[in-house]
Formats: structure tokens, C-alpha cells, sequence
């Protein structure tokens, strides 16, 4: 029987490893969403694209075969036939990564990918910007999860250790909320998405909550 729980939330939010923890421990296959943007990011930047051109950016993204391997444990990102699972969280595809975002036929591509993946696997736990709202509205669950910039800076800076420097992140993180306004308003839920704030929780409490929301 089918069992999509779908999470978004802003950077930093705790969800991407939320979601890795509640797939694991529930045996369920795991999407990040936001990896597939970063993918068709790194796609053009590697290909030289002009990041200011949608058109270029378009057909460069229309051109890339993804790959998401969709184990919890080791989730892999490959584009045409190149892991890019590390190459991915570079800072620099971070930079680029709301501009290719920003793309609206490039976002229809993405979610048409998203889709096919979610029905395939049928229990799976999405996270991303838009898949509570757009790209799976009819999960059995639907979380955003949202924390304090604060709490969202400090927990990014201890993911990195240290590889980037304080304002680098700061700036990474209050950029990319300003940058994906467009796509992703995140002050109050949509109708039927429950919020879940982890400013004050650890991240096996966080776990707890959904695995306990998901068994409701
Ligand atoms: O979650 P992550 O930081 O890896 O997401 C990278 C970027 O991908 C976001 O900053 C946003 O621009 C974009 N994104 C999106 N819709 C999603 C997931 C991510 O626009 N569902």
C-alpha cells in the first residue's frame, strides 16, 4: 500500500536529514527534490552555460539524463552518467542553483521526473520547496518544516565544518530564502500541510514527531 510522505521547508530546516531518518527507520525510498535543481545547476555550469539565459539554461537541462538513487543510506545523484553526488553541494551550485529554479519550463521537467519517481516507488519520503504543494499535494502526510535562521545558519555550519567560512553561509542561507521567495512562500502552510518548527528540537526528536504523525 502506498505511503508518500511529502516534506518542504527553507535551507537548513533539518529536512533533508529528517527525511533520510524517518525512510530509514520506515523502510521507504528517499527523494530529495532540491538535489534534481542542484543536478540540472551543476549540468550547466559544467557545460558552460550563459546562467543568465533561460533558453540556454532550458536546453542544456532538456539535454541531461538524472539518475536518483533513491537508497536512504547513500543517496546518489547521476547525470549523464557522472555521480555528482558530492560535486553537487558545492558552493558554487548553490550560487546558481535558484537561477536554474527560477525557470519555469525547467521546474515542469523537474516535477514530471519527480512524479514518475514517487508513483514508481509508491513509499517514499519527497522533500523539497514545492512537493507538498505542486508535485505530490495527495501524500498521506504532508509536513513544512521550518526553523529560526539562526538555528538553520548553525546547523548548516556544522553539516559544512568548517569548509566555508561564517559569512559565506549566512549569506548562503539568507540569499537563497530571498532568491527562492518566488517559488516557495514558507509563513504559513498550505490547507492540509501541518507545520512542524525544529528550532528548539534535536534531530531524533524531529524523527520521532513525523514517524508518530505518519502512524496517526
Ligand atoms: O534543498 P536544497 O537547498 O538542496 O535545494 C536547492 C535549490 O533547489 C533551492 O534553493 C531551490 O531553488 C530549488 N528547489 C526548488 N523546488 C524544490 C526543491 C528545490 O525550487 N522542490
Amino acid at each position: 500500500n502506498e505511503l508518500v510522505i511529502a516534506i518542504d521547508g527553507p535551507s537548513g530546516a533539518g529536512k533533508s536529514s529528517t527525511a533520510r531518518g524517518v525512510a530509514t527507520r520506515l523502510g521507504l525510498d528517499y527523494l530529495d527534490t532540491g538535489a534534481m535543481y542542484r543536478a540540472m545547476s551543476w549540468a550547466c555550469m559544467v557545460g558552460g552555460i550563459d546562467m543568465t539565459s533561460p533558453a540556454a539554461m532550458l536546453e542544456r537541462a532538456g539535454n541531461a539524463e538524472l539518475q536518483m538513487v533513491l537508497d536512504p543510506a547513500d543517496p546518489r545523484v547521476v547525470v549523464d552518467g557522472h555521480d555528482v553526488t558530492a560535486a553537487i553541494r558545492e558552493p558554487a551550485i548553490a550560487e546558481h542553483v535558484s537561477a536554474v529554479a527560477g525557470v519555469i519550463p525547467i521546474r515542469e521537467l523537474l516535477t514530471g521526473q519527480m512524479r514518475r519517481i514517487i508513483a514508481d516507488s509508491a513509499r517514499i519520503v519527497a522533500e523539497g520547496r514545492d512537493v507538498t504543494t505542486v508535485v505530490w499535494p495527495q501524500a498521506q502526510l504532508r509536513l513544512l518544516m521550518v526553523a529560526d535562521p539562526a538555528a538553520r545558519i548553525a546547523r548548516r555550519e556544522a553539516e559544512l565544518a568548517g569548509a566555508a567560512g561564517h559569512e559565506r553561509v549566512v549569506s548562503s542561507i539568507v540569499d537563497r530564502d530571498r532568491k527562492d521567495s518566488a517559488v516557495s512562500q514558507f509563513e504559513t502552510p498550505a490547507e492540509g500541510v501541518r507545520l512542524l518548527d525544529t528550532t528548539h528540537l534535536g534531530l531524533d526528536e524531529v524523527i520521532g514527531t513525523v514517524i508518530a504523525m505518519a502512524s496517526d
